[in-house]
């Protein structure tokens, strides 16, 4: 009982402890809620404990829970991975999409994008660390794709998002970090207006803030440890 209302303060004097520390705006940092594999009525609970903005990486489970709370103002981001043929489902339902690696799933989702609804805002997901396994587009190709996607009329390009590789090395992690939120500056220098650096989870949080992220999404230490396979 209230255990996700304590973590959810908890999670939130640390993310405005690590602004102020990094020498940033309160409150330049947004905190999106993981709720994969949980049931609406955790998200229910951390919508009562005043979040707003929940992300889900599978498409029919947060399809699921958006039908399940369409009676709350939340704000739902897709973050996982997106295959062409689920693509439908995410125009139709979700706020945000942070997982773009390639430009047909942008053209997909701006043509998809039902007709009485804002734009999709999307985030161009990049391979930081170059692993092989990794999703996400290089980094070399972000300028091309970024261009393409700001033609597209139903989706608003807003930054770009990194999952960085799996390590305890903070120096890795910070570079890869480092290496997403110069892209963006790059982006902005050559025109693009865009406000979004979306990395940092539960256990590399801080140094995400200090490279500039601008959306942490964090899951476990809102609503605790998943079960180990995860559904998909
Ligand atoms: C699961 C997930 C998160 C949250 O991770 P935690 O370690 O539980 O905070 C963030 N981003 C993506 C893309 C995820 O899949």
């Amino acid at each position: 009982m209230g255990t996700i209302k304590t973590a959810l303060q908890a999670v939130n004097g640390h993310i405005r402890a690590t602004e102020a520390a990094c020498h940033r705006p309160a409150g330049s940092v947004r905190l999106l809620a993981v709720s994969k594999t949980f049931p609406a009525e955790a998200v229910q609970e951390a919508f009562e404990a005043g979040q707003r903005a929940f992300g889900e990486n599978y498409v029919q489970e947060g399809v699921a829970k958006i039908l399940a709370l369409a009676d709350l103002p939340i704000e739902w981001h897709f973050i996982g991975p997106l295959q062409s043929n689920k693509s439908r489902l995410v125009a139709e339902h979700f706020d945000w999409a942070h997982s773009i690696d390639r430009l047909k799933i942008a053209e997909r989702l701006s043509a998809q994008r039902p007709a009485n609804l804002s734009p999709l805002q999307v985030c161009i997901q990049v391979n930081v660390s170059g692993e092989t396994s990794k999703s996400g587009c290089r980094l070399n190709d972000v300028p091309e794709i970024a261009h393409a996607i700001q033609q597209l009329p139903n989706i608003q390009l807003r930054g770009l998002m990194c999952i960085p590789e799996a390590t305890n090395d903070d120096t890795a992690l910070r570079r890869q970090f480092r290496a997403l939120a110069n892209c963006l500056t790059e982006l902005n220098a050559h025109g693009f207006g865009l406000d979004t650096l979306s990395m940092g989870m539960s256990a590399d949080m801080p140094i995400a803030i200090a490279e500039g992220a601008t959306i942490v999404r964090i899951g476990t230490a809102i609503f605790g440890k998943r079960q180990p396979t995860e559904p998909n």
